[in-house]
């Protein structure tokens, strides 16, 4: 079992773990800083470090309890000693942006025009972001004012946050997974986190997220396709005035 140290500080860039196992599958660390691809949002990338040793990280993935760290060819670690990780941060912080960003997008959605119609997901890169709408009446001009209104958030500087809840209490929650295999999973858990932004959302979520909505910048509308009569796909970016944290 890893422990997720990116759930439990959000923005640890390095960290020390032992190596559980170490093969051509992956590494295993006893606790790992590094976010495995999932719900949107990509894996981290990043260093190993062991004995003067420089392992490069290109993919995390997640596998039960697990989390795999695939390195490029070459050379692997030891098992049963400690590595030094460093994560590329501004990768992450990127990622953190955007995903906040979507978050906030689908509160205002559900909230506020929840009789118009609902997101259906959305995937995140380094440098923009797409999210996926089942809605009929999409114009540009509607996806202009909802982004005005996620702007208007952003500015208002909520506090954005994750905490564990019980099943039975994420259950009682109204749209707190908003699909129907995610409502299914939290059935099974015993505790779910919640990612929670202020008096506008809160989701089950296992994303990595910034701490306030300031920090997500201006979210800048670039792409409206249509995918069918009712799905849209939104594509937009982020102005990078605060790159770094
Ligand atoms: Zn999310």
């Amino acid at each position: 079992m890893t422990e997720k140290l990116y759930w439990k500080d959000q923005r640890m860039r390095e960290f020390s773990a032992v190596v559980l196992k170490s093969g051509e599958d992956g590494v295993v660390l006893d606790r790992t800083a590094f976010y495995p691809r999932g719900g949107g949002q990509p894996a981290d990338t990043g260093l190993l470090k062991q004995n003067g040793s420089t392992f490069s990280v290109e993919n995390v993935e997640k596998k039960g309890d697990e989390v795999i760290h695939v390195l490029s060819d070459g050379e692997l670690p030891n098992t049963g000693e400690t590595v030094q990780g460093a994560i590329d941060w501004g990768r992450r912080y990127s990622h953190m942006r955007y995903h906040t960003a979507i978050h906030i997008l689908d509160g205002i959605v559900t909230q506020r025009h929840n009789d118009e119609g609902t997101l259906t997901g959305g995937q995140i890169y380094q440098d923009r972001a797409r999210i996926d709408f089942d809605m009929s009446d999409l114009s540009r001009e509607k996806v202009q004012e909802l982004i005005d209104e996620a702007n208007e958030v952003i500015g208002s500087g909520l506090k954005v946050y994750s905490k564990e809840i019980s099943s039975d209490e994420a259950l009682s929650i109204p749209n707190i997974s908003r699909t129907l295999p995610g409502r299914e999973l939290l059935e099974k858990l015993e505790s779910i986190r919640i990612v929670v932004i202020e008096g506008l959302d809160e989701q089950a979520d296992g994303g990595t997220h910034v701490s306030n909505t300031t920090e997500v910048g201006k979210i800048v509308f670039s792409k409206l396709q249509s995918k069918g009569k009712r799905n849209k796909r939104l594509e937009f970016v982020l102005e990078d005035d605060n790159p770094h944290g």
